[in-house]
């Protein structure tokens, strides 16, 4: 494995988040019922005519700048010519020779992946196969729904590396707010192409193409499997056969789908329904005024105005609905060491890794904040806070709600505690023994077993030191 070098580039394509498809006026929201959001124009009547999305273009325009590639100032769509069930019109339009942008780079970890083009097409529909597998349905929603594919330099030389850019692509992506970048609902696709070669060639090995990957974890794991695939057989002495690959998540391998005679030919060709697409320099600069802070700046200003530790600054900008959400939780309550902790213990717990919105996190700001001053206040303990935190989260009540609801307030009354503490200490009479032995550790089971009687409402620090001086008066 060692005497040999991964090649890899990806082809990455991202729904644009627009409130209509590319070509129509039909919506673009996800999960209508089947076939509620079509037209003639996105169903490929006869006759129709094709207009093109301004926002479009606008939100292909920002991520063309945002990664330093040259905007071509004049560009052409064109057809794509292919038969498939999901595809009306028997062509996509899409861009070929003359693509919106070209060049410009992703850095990861000091490494620059170059793009080699960033374009406009659209989305097919989407067929659904009964149980049986002998009838097909065919949704159309998809289908015109504006799509950006951002194609990669063989620059990548890992499936970890491959990860690695796809997630912080994905991250740039979200906070340009372009794509809501969501695999599982198929608004961002990622295909591969790998090769291998021995080290120190130059020329690039066969390559294969690797489809099917439903997440970034999938795409490490095909691609890993695909490289040692591709370098036993050429220790074998054998060659690589160029052809499509599909992932298979189940067994974890890649299998044959086409060999490169069955390749389509696309004969493409411009779309002559469509006036070329002219961009002036104003325009680019009115779209540059666009593009708000980036998730590295926006990390640094982290670390600056709030304190926040550089690995701390890190996993709350992951995400710009949770960075968005600290934020907004500082906005309301100045400690925001305290909140990046319980965002990150306890939110991100909750979220399961799903990316959120800042008004989709079922937790609202103040909510947490409410928790964190009676914390604070001495009312409730950590513990009880955050099992209000998993409540709220779950009901949407509010935490004064809940707390009176479930009487969880903290109980700090010395006497009270004291009826606990003499309980336990009547109940443990060999801890009791094994303390006047001199054995330390007993008195944290024994503030165990008052904070259990207590449902754990007594304040610990409480408990403990009531349960010294007891012990002490037993001496
Ligand atoms: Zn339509």
């Amino acid at each position: 494995m060692e005497d040999y070098e991964i090649v890899i580039g990806l082809e990455v394509h991202v729904e644009l988040l627009t409130k209509t498809k590319m070509f129509c006026s039909c919506l673009t929201e996800f999960g209508a019922p089947p076939n509620t959001h079509v037209c003639p124009v996105c169903t490929g009547m006869p006759g129709v005519l094709p207009v093109i999305n301004k926002r479009a273009v606008e939100l292909a325009l920002k991520t063309a700048i945002v990664f330093n590639s040259e905007i071509s100032r004049f560009c052409r769509f064109a057809r794509k010519n292919y038969f498939y069930p999901d595809l009306p019109k028997n062509y996509q339009i899409s861009q070929y020779e003359e693509p919106l942008a070209k060049g410009g780079y992703l850095e990861i970890d000091g490494k620059r992946i170059r793009f080699k083009r960033i374009h406009l097409e659209e989305d097919a529909g989407k067929l659904l196969h009964s149980e049986t597998g002998f009838i097909s349905f065919v949704d159309f929603n998809r289908s015109g729904i504006p799509l950006l594919e951002m194609v990669t330099e063989p620059d990548i030389g890992s499936p970890e590396e491959a990860e690695k850019f796809l997630e912080k692509l994905k991250q740039i992506l979200e906070y340009l707010e372009i794509s809501d970048c969501n695999m599982e609902e198929g608004s961002l696709r990622c295909d591969a192409n790998i090769s291998v070669r021995k080290k120190g060639t130059k020329e690039l090995g066969v390559k294969t193409e690797v489809k099917n990957m439903n997440s970034f974890k999938s795409v490490r794991k095909a691609l890993a499997y695909e490289s040692k695939r591709q370098i036993e057989i050429l220790k074998r002495g054998e060659k690589i056969v160029q052809e499509t690959r599909l992932w298979n998540e189940k067994e974890e391998i890649t299998e044959s789908m086409r060999t490169k005679e069955e390749a389509h030919d696309y004969r493409y060709f411009p779309e002559p329904d469509l006036v070329p697409l002219e961009i002036n320099d104003g325009w680019i600069e009115e779209i540059r005024k666009e593009i708000k802070e980036m998730p590295d700046e926006r990390k640094e200003r982290f670390k600056k105005d709030y304190g926040i530790s550089d690995y701390d600054a890190n996993v709350l900008i992951s995400h710009k609905g949770i960075a968005d959400y600290f934020e907004e939780c500082v906005k309301l309550y100045n400690n925001p060491k305290v909140i990046a902790n319980w965002i990150m213990s306890e939110i991100l717990a909750q979220i399961k890794g799903k990316v959120l919105k800042k008004e989709e996190i079922p937790l609202k700001p103040e909510y947490l904040v409410d928790i964190l001053k009676l914390i604070e206040e001495n009312k409730i303990t950590v513990n009880t806070g955050k099992e209000i935190l998993k409540e709220v989260y779950n009901t949407g009540l509010s935490p004064c709600e809940i707390v009176e609801k479930k009487n969880l307030l903290q109980i700090q009354d010395i006497e009270l505690i004291g009826k606990f503490v003499e309980e336990v200490i009547r109940e443990n009479e060999k801890a009791i023994n094994d303390w006047k032995k001199g054995k330390q550790e007993v008195i944290s089971f024994l503030v165990g077993q008052v904070m259990r009687k207590t449902k754990g409402r007594a304040n610990p620090n409480i408990v403990r030191n009531i349960l010294i001086e007891y012990l002490k008066s037993l001496k």
